[in-house]
This record gives structure tokens, C-alpha cells and sequence, in this order.
């Protein structure tokens, strides 16, 4: 058994011995972060799964039958999962609810515009709406918050294993180091003064801030909102001003103003970034960054020079 473990590698993290704790996740990158801290002391079940839209879930019967059993919810929190006043009223004794981002500092949203929408004195202005940011898992730094935070509430489950856990908490946060300096590197190749992030809907604050860019969305936090013509246009007088190459749909919105903006400009559109980290091919905080990085950096690094 052992060497077949060693052979499937990291697939083997996902066969949990005996006793393991079930943990039931509301957000993709919380279950593979939880398989990584918990390895196969752990039972992951996704209620929120690769594909589905975090903005607009609601768990159905079936995924609270799913629940059955698990020790510990793990939420993205920050405003993200409205409906967990309501869910915890429905989850037996037992199982601890935890929001993983309440112990990650907030950035509040889209500061940028807020500031325009002040000096302009414009009341109307659903972009920035003053909330937090929930998309806080688009961070390395906040990763490896969210790995203490996960290696501690399965720890105060299960103390036997504590030091299995701290040492999956550490092991994660070194891997996300190293995906964040991958990241930095990747980065540099973008000029500072090109750093202006234009995306569908406000999902890259946390992003933008680790990696020194500035960003603008189209749409507000939660996706559901449409761009007001002001905004639009202070928009494209921003991707003037600052000479910028290019803007990006998402793999769950691409408004047709993203379009618009590009004919007006003559930016190019480029690959679709995975905002909420929960599409298909790439649902782990790993692949999402990795998925992110390239194609920011293909659209708005400068060709190389040729030889
Ligand atoms: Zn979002």
C-alpha cells in the first residue's frame, strides 16, 4: 500500500485513512487547501464544486445531506456566502462553521474609483459600494494565513494529529512562497507604469495589491451589477492616459462592454483570467495564480525583442 501511494503521488493525499475528519468546503481552493494541510487525516467533501458560481450559491438539501458528518465547514467569508446565517440554523451540533477570511485583513473595494466618485460628487455608484473585498484567496500571502487558520480549527478537532497538521500548514505556506516569487519574477516583465488591471467584475483587489497593480472592473464585486456610461468612460480615459495594452473578460463574465472599450481604445482583449477561482481546469489556488499570471503577463509585457 505504501509504494502505491508513493507512485500516485499527490493523488494519494486524497484516499483519507481510517477516522479521518470529514471537512465539507464551500469554495473550491478551501478544499484543496484543506486536503493539503490535512492529508490523509482528512475527508474532503466540496459542496461548492469546480464550475459553480460562488456569487450566486445557495446549497440545496442535497448539499446539506452532503454535510452529514463533517466536523468542520470551511467558508471563504468576507460577505462571500450570504446565506450563512440561514445555513447554520440548518447544520446539526457538531460541525464547526468557520470563515476562513475573517482572519485575513480586508482591503476594501476598489479605492481607486471611490475616490473619483467623491471628487465628482456622485451619489450613484454602485462600483463602489465601500464593502470588503471577498476575493481574498488571489493572495500568497493570505494563503498562507489561510493554511494557519485551517491547521488550527482541525487541530482543536483533532489533537492527535496537531503536529501532522502544523507541519501540512507549513509545507503549503512554503509552496505558496515559492508560487509567489514564481509570480514576482513572471511579473517584472510588465513596467511598473504599465500595471493598470482592467477586468470584468472587482474580483483582483488582493491581487493587485500583492503584485503592484492598480486595478479597474467594469462590474462590481459580486458580478451581478452593469457599468454606468460614466464609469465606462472614465475607464477608457484611464487605458488612454496610461497607454494600456490590454483588457481581460473573465471565464465566468465578459461583458459586451469589455468590447465597446476595446473598439474605442483599440486595447487588445486578452485571455479570460479565472476571477473566482472556481473554473474547471483550474480550481486550486496553484493553477488559478499560475493561469492568471501567464496571461496577464502575454498581454501586457512587451514582445520580446527580436533577434
Ligand atoms: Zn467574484
Amino acid at each position: 500500500m505504501k509504494l502505491f501511494l508513493r507512485t500516485l503521488g499527490f493523488l494519494a493525499a486524497a484516499i483519507p485513512c481510517f477516522g479521518a475528519t470529514k471537512v465539507a468546503t464551500l469554495h473550491p481552493i478551501l478544499a484543496d487547501l484543506a486536503q493539503q494541510v490535512g492529508g490523509t487525516n482528512v475527508e474532503v467533501v466540496e459542496i461548492l464544486k469546480p464550475g459553480a458560481d460562488v456569487h450566486h450559491f445557495e446549497p440545496a438539501p442535497k448539499d446539506l445531506a452532503e454535510m452529514r458528518g463533517a466536523k468542520l465547514l470551511l467558508a471563504s467569508g468576507k460577505g462571500m456566502e450570504s446565506f450563512l446565517d440561514k445555513l447554520r440554523d440548518s447544520l446539526g451540533a457538531g460541525v464547526k462553521l468557520v470563515e476562513v477570511g475573517a482572519k485575513i485583513p480586508s482591503i476594501p473595494f476598489e479605492e481607486h474609483h471611490h475616490e473619483h466618485a467623491e471628487k465628482d460628487g456622485d451619489e450613484h455608484d454602485h462600483h463602489h459600494h465601500g464593502s470588503e473585498d471577498p476575493h481574498w484567496w488571489h493572495s500568497a500571502e493570505n494563503m498562507k494565513r489561510a493554511a494557519r487558520v485551517v491547521a488550527d480549527e482541525l487541530s482543536a478537532i483533532d489533537p492527535a494529529n496537531a503536529a501532522a497538521y502544523a507541519a501540512g500548514a507549513k509545507a503549503a505556506s512554503k509552496r505558496f512562497g515559492e508560487l509567489k516569487s514564481w509570480a514576482q519574477k513572471e511579473i517584472a516583465k510588465v513596467g511598473k507604469k504599465d500595471r493598470l488591471l482592467v477586468t470584468a467584475h472587482g474580483a483582483f483587489g488582493y491581487f493587485c495589491k500583492e503584485y503592484g497593480f492598480e486595478p479597474i472592473s467594469l462590474l462590481g464585486i459580486g458580478r451581478s451589477d452593469d457599468a454606468s456610461s460614466k464609469h465606462v468612460a472614465e475607464t477608457i480615459e484611464e487605458i488612454r492616459e496610461h497607454g494600456i495594452k490590454a483588457i481581460f473578460p473573465e471565464d465566468q463574465a465578459n461583458p459586451k462592454v469589455l468590447a465597446e472599450i476595446a473598439r474605442s481604445t483599440g486595447v487588445k482583449i486578452g485571455e479570460p483570467l479565472i476571477a473566482d477561482g472556481t473554473a474547471k481546469v483550474a480550481h486550486t489556488f496553484e493553477t488559478m495564480l499560475a493561469h492568471n499570471v501567464r496571461s496577464i503577463v502575454a498581454a501586457l509585457a512587451p514582445a520580446p525583442a527580436a533577434k
